[in-house]
């Protein structure tokens, strides 16, 4: 009696479990070193020990790959890089690069950044302005490989298409902390770390996404080595907690949010041990199964800068500042010419898995307090929220931080060289984009 009752519940079993993953989804998986050969200018800091290039290599860069596919309308790509962020011109060159070859759809394919202050400048870069012709060469050289180099690790995603499960879970970690003036009463932080798990249906770890909000400036400007600083150190001890697997590494709404303490190579070992501590406890805990169908939405919202200023450009062209000067340079160029630099077209994007996840990415410098909000408004749907997606073209303020006034909220856009600050609409309307791309793939606010 035995000897039968057991093929029955094996048989069962994978009936259950079949049942369970009737979503039919693969998954492939790729990488690609994208460490600069030769010379490398790296970005992040305005800082006189990065006007000359970088002076050795830390650890590999990588763009790393994950295709989910159910289908050709159901199916996402995910791209995370160790860089400071894609511009949009380099953006919109792998999407279209990504449409022709696999009929990806601008929806279906999601870019993000770690925002390591470590690693090479991708073109065009708003620091390009102080250096000589060749540099730039340089520059243009390492972006044309870079976009060669992510096309082939989606590429090796496709190629290697084969069915996985995929579980999600949620655990934390303490070193993120709020940059902003600490007199302030609101400080806020959001030290959730999303992780997702992809398997073979036999169990076996091959991929693991995690995220976490927080800059990755644990090494200073004065550091001169190409470096993923701590989200490259917590791939690195993933990948040798778990070998053969693909860690990926993706960042959080963190514009206003550094890691603490920091300052060393020692610091930036430390936080990625702890994440991926992190990342470990959520993998070996309960998880939550995510299937099929995967729905996608990409839209973009009109951003409005305050009107222009022309006599702020003027007085700014007599100030000493370089970047100031150069700012007010383009602006009253762009005046001149008669462009219109009074708005952003701003990208958001939702990819939703069945009913069992959603995750929000939102372009640029966003400021925790959008995951947050976003975190409060759905907190009914299971919702992984990624800042610096797509494109990096300056910090997200919300209307508080741009009353508070400061750098995220007005002197970065000197460095970004954009006619900043925003008009004190920007989270109204980044909100109402977020509700309808959130609807647009199903969700809709929790009562
Ligand atoms: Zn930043």
């Amino acid at each position: 009696m035995k000897k039968i009752l057991i093929p029955i519940l094996t048989v069962a079993f994978i009936l259950i479990t079949a049942k369970l993953w009737a979503g039919d989804m693969k998954v492939g998986i790729g990488r690609k070193a994208i460490t600069p050969q030769g010379d490398a200018w790296l970005n992040g800091y305005a800082n006189p020990a990065r006007l000359k290039p970088a002076t050795g290599i830390a650890h590999d860069l990588w763009a790393k790959a994950l295709v989910f596919e159910e289908s050709p309308t159901s199916r996402v790509v995910i791209v995370t890089t160790d860089l400071l962020g894609l511009s949009h011109e380099i953006s919109v060159d792998i999407a279209k690069r990504l449409s022709d070859k696999y009929g990806i759809q601008r929806s279906q394919l999601l870019l993000n950044s770690s925002h390591t202050h470590s690693a090479p400048m991708v073109w065009p870069a708003a620091g390009m302005f102080y250096y000589k012709p060749d540099d730039m060469q340089t520059v243009y050289k390492y972006t044309r490989q870079l976009v060669e180099d992510i096309i082939a690790a989606v590429d090796m995603a496709m190629a290697g298409l084969a069915p996985m499960q995929v579980w999600s879970g949620h655990g934390e970690a303490d070193f993120a902390f709020n940059r902003r003036d600490p007199k302030l009463t609101i400080r806020p932080v959001d030290h959730d770390v999303p992780v997702l798990k992809i398997a073979t249906p036999g169990g076996e770890l091959k991929a693991v996404l995690f995220g976490y909000a927080c800059h990755n400036t644990t090494l200073p400007g004065d550091y001169t080595e190409v470096n993923g600083d701590y989200a490259g150190y917590a791939q690195i001890e993933l990948e040798k907690m778990y070998p053969g697997i693909t860690a990926l590494f993706f960042q959080g709404c963190c514009g206003d949010i550094n890691p603490n303490p920091r300052g060393t190579v020692e610091h930036a070992m430390q936080h990625g041990k702890s994440l991926a501590e992190s990342v470990q406890k959520v993998l070996t805990g309960t998880l939550q199964p995510v299937r099929a169908p995967i729905t996608t939405r990409y839209e973009t919202v009109e951003l409005e800068f305050l009107p222009f200023d022309l006599q702020l450009y003027q007085n700014d062209m007599v100030t000493g500042d370089e970047y100031v000067q150069r700012r007010a340079k383009l602006m009253l160029q762009a005046y001149n010419k008669g462009w219109d630099v009074s708005k952003y077209n701003y990208p958001v994007q939702c990819i939703r898995f069945g009913k069992d996840l959603t995750i929000l990415a939102m372009a640029g410098e966003v400021v925790v307090d959008y995951a947050l909000w976003a975190k409060q408004t759905f907190k009914k749907e299971n919702l992984f929220v990624g800042g610096y997606s797509n494109e990096v073209m300056c910090y997200i303020p919300t209307k508080r931080i741009l009353g508070e006034g400061g750098y995220e909220a007005n002197s970065s856009m000197i460095y970004y060289v954009l006619p900043g600050p925003f008009a004190d609409n920007v989270e109204e309307r980044i909100q109402g984009a977020v509700k309808q791309v959130m609807k647009g793939v199903g969700v809709k606010p929790s009562k």
